[in-house]
């Protein structure tokens, strides 16, 4: 099973990636919970030139690109070999995150990034992608005191073009991409991922 998780930056994935873990591992599956570059020698290389990118003008294709080529990397030497092993894969962010910011907010087109994507990953599809839904508003203020050095760059219309490609996303492909309504309590989260994950494994 591979399932990812996306959505914008302080919608609380990563509390919810170590329920979904455990949740698995209870039911006796092993896990890999993994985010892009994944710890690949050749991914964390193509990152360290991405995140580069504040002291340099790099072109949004050029982002683009080097997102979806890390990404290759990462199919290919982790999550095809874990789902070979029957392993579930729960990946923090995976392609929609590239048509949500290269494709939406760097303007590049849904269809553009998805394209190469598409090459990228060899087609591989997750089964299930959570979307977790908190406003721009709401994410800008929980992520402002963590990181405010990014909050000057990327605006609040960025981060609306963000999550507005993000629902797009869902609700062209309802079956695979679940919305889970994230300005809540843990617990009320945990509950509906929880009817999600018991749906998927059923
Ligand atoms: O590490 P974290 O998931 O918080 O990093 C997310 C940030 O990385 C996003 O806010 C966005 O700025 C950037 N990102 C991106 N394109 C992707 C994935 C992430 O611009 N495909």
């Amino acid at each position: 099973l591979f399932i990812s998780i996306e959505g914008l930056d302080g919608a609380g994935k990563s509390t919810q990636m170590a329920f979904m873990e455990k949740f698995f591992q209870q039911r006796g599956f092993e896990v890999l919970l993994t985010r892009e570059p994944g710890g690949t020698i050749i991914g964390e290389k193509i990152r360290d030139i991405i995140l580069d990118r504040q002291h340099q003008e790099m072109a949004d294709t050029t982002e683009a690109l080097l997102y979806a080529a890390s990404r290759a990397q990462h199919v290919k030497e982790l999550i095809v070999p874990a789902l070979q092993e029957e392993k579930v894969v729960l990946c923090d962010r995976f392609v929609d995150s590239s048509i949500a910011y290269q494709g939406g907010a760097r303007g590049l087109g849904q269809e553009a990034v998805k394209a190469i994507n598409d090459f990228a990953t060899q087609g591989l599809k997750p089964d299930l992608t959570i979307f977790f839904d908190i406003s721009p508003e709401t994410s800008l203020k929980r992520i402002d005191s963590k990181k405010v050095d990014r909050l000057e760059q990327e605006k609040i219309d960025f981060h609306m073009t963000v999550y507005n490609t993000y629902l797009d996303l869902a609700k062209k492909d309802p079956s695979r991409m679940k919305v889970v309504k994230a300005d809540r309590g843990i617990t009320a989260i945990s509950k509906d991922i929880e009817d999600l994950l018991l749906q998927l494994i059923d």
